[in-house]
This record gives structure tokens, C-alpha cells and sequence, in this order.
């Protein structure tokens, strides 16, 4: 979707105004090693933006920060309207119950899929809802169902993890993730756990979702998707964003040294 059909069927989100994910400044080290250095972020409702760069370069680190996975040390997140100020140390009954409202909006799929492994794919898809939603188990069984439908695994609902491929496991928790109705869905290489032919399973979920107008972010090595489905790229080196832009502009051509030497490897 371009800038421009975003703008116009932007859905106004219920707190008013169109809903935003904005990173400002964020910074974040463990222990003395600096990974993100001032890294800031906007992605608009409906946008896909993917997140590319050498491995160690704080990709992951960012986007648990945009959920609070990881609790940044300086900064600030906007979600909706949702505003946390980061590097505050004390902890406030306020703060936390920002930064749970937070984490609803923006739903994580990890790469290591991170289902539970002793509750069938249903359950693990309706825990959210029940648990945190408060969702009534009847609703949230047809809620699950329909879930598991869309990302093609109707058939397996009543399945443990352990009997499930990677693929499958990680379209289970693509439909966990969905079932807490997020603004955003928040991706950290979804495939790379995954052998290669289980990559175009996900990957064709995840362009489903892009379509029906999900708002995404996407930290992936997948080149072909980005250059496909994504409507902004972010190249980031050493705990900074080195260049963003469309697809074409940076995965084409590329004006930083970094971005080229990256993607002659990964092409
Ligand atoms: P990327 O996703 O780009 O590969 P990461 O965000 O995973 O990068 O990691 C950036 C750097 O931060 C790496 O050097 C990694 O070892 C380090 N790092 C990540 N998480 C932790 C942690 N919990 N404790 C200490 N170091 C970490």
C-alpha cells in the first residue's frame, strides 16, 4: 500500500486520530556495550515497514523496546496515543498500566515461535484473549477458530506444539498474536528458525495480513519480501539507522557502503 491509499483509507482508531507507532530516541546499552544509539522510528496505520542489518546491530533489541520486552534507557514510545517515557526508574502503578495497554496494541511474534507447549494450538490462541482480554472461553473458541482458518491450520486446532512443523508453529503464533486484536504486529525474524522450504508458508501469511492492512514491522533477512510487500525499508549498522526509504531505494540502490556490502551477502 503506498503513502498516499494509506492516507485515505487510514481507519480512524477509537481514541481518535490515525493510529501512530513512533520511537523517539532510543537508546539502550547492556552493561557497558551500546546497542541502539538514538534510533528513532514512525510507521502509520497500515504501513509495512522492514527493519534489515547486519546481525548484532540492535534490530531485535528495538523492536522488544517498542513493546517494553526490553525497558529502554532513554527515549520515549507512542502506540495510539499510548506515551511511555523511558529511563524512568521508578515504577509507578500508572506507568505499568500504560505499558500493559501498550503491549495489547503491539502484539510480538518471536522467532522462536514461543507457543506453550502444553496447550493445544486453540488454547494457545485464545489464552491471550481470555486471560488478558477477559473474553468470555465461548467467544474466544470462535474467535481462535476463525484464526487458525485465515492462517490455514483449521485442521490442526486441536494439536500439541510438538506435532506441529516449524511453519505451522510459527502460523499459530501469527494467529495467537492476531487474537489480541493489535494495531500492530511486531515481527523478529519470523522465519530464520525456520528450514528453508518452511519459509514461503509464513511468508505468504504474512503477505495476506500486509493486504488485508495490518500494520507491520518486520525485522527480516528475507530480501524478496521486503522488496514485495514492504512499504519502507530500515537499514540499520551499530545501533543506528544508517538509511530508510522505499524498497527500490534501498534495496536497489543503496547510497550507503554499509547497505551494499549488506546485501551483496544476504542476495
Ligand atoms: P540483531 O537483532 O541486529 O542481531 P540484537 O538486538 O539481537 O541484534 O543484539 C544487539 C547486541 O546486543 C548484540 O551484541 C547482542 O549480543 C547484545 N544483546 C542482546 N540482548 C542482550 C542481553 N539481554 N544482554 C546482553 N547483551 C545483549
Amino acid at each position: 500500500m503506498n503513502h498516499q491509499e494509506m492516507h485515505v483509507h487510514g481507519v480512524p482508531h477509537a481514541h481518535g486520530g490515525v493510529c501512530q507507532i513512533r520511537a523517539e530516541n532510543i537508546h539502550k546499552r547492556f552493561g557497558s556495550l551500546e546497542v541502539l544509539k538514538g534510533v528513532s522510528l514512525t510507521v502509520h496505520k497500515g504501513e509495512v515497514v522492514v527493519i534489515m542489518g547486519p546481525s548484532g546491530s540492535g534490530k531485535t533489541t528495538f523492536i522488544r523496546c517498542l513493546n517494553f520486552l526490553e525497558e529502554p534507557d532513554q527515549g520515549r514510545v507512542v502506540v495510539c496515543n499510548v506515551e511511555v517515557d523511558c529511563g524512568v526508574r521508578a515504577a509507578s502503578r500508572e506507568r505499568s498500566g500504560k505499558i500493559r495497554q501498550l503491549r495489547t496494541r503491539a502484539a510480538m511474534v518471536f522467532q522462536s515461535f514461543n507457543l506453550f507447549p502444553h496447550m493445544t494450538a486453540l488454547g494457545n490462541v485464545i489464552e491471550g484473549p481470555i486471560q488478558v482480554l477477559g473474553m468470555k472461553r465461548e467467544e474466544a473458541v470462535k474467535l481462535g477458530e476463525q484464526l487458525l482458518a485465515k492462517v490455514g491450520l483449521a485442521e490442526k486446532r486441536d494439536e500439541y506444539p510438538s506435532r506441529l512443523s516449524g511453519g505451522q508453529k510459527q502460523r499459530v503464533a501469527i494467529a495467537r498474536a492476531l487474537a489480541m486484536n493489535p494495531e500492530v504486529v511486531l515481527f523478529d525474524e519470523p522465519t530464520s528458525a525456520l528450514d528453508p522450504e518452511l519459509h514461503e508458508e509464513v511468508l505468504q501469511t504474512m503477505r495476506q495480513l500486509a493486504r488485508d492492512g495490518m500494520t507491520m514491522i518486520v525485522v527480516t533477512h528475507e530480501v524478496k519480501f521486503a522488496h514485495d510487500v514492504a512499504d519502507r525499508v530500515v537499514f540499520m549498522a551499530d545501533g543506528t539507522v544508517v538509511e530508510e526509504g522505499v524498497p527500490q531505494e534501498i534495496l536497489v540502490n543503496p547510497k550507503h557502503p554499509r547497505t551494499r556490502a549488506f546485501l551483496r551477502l544476504v542476495e
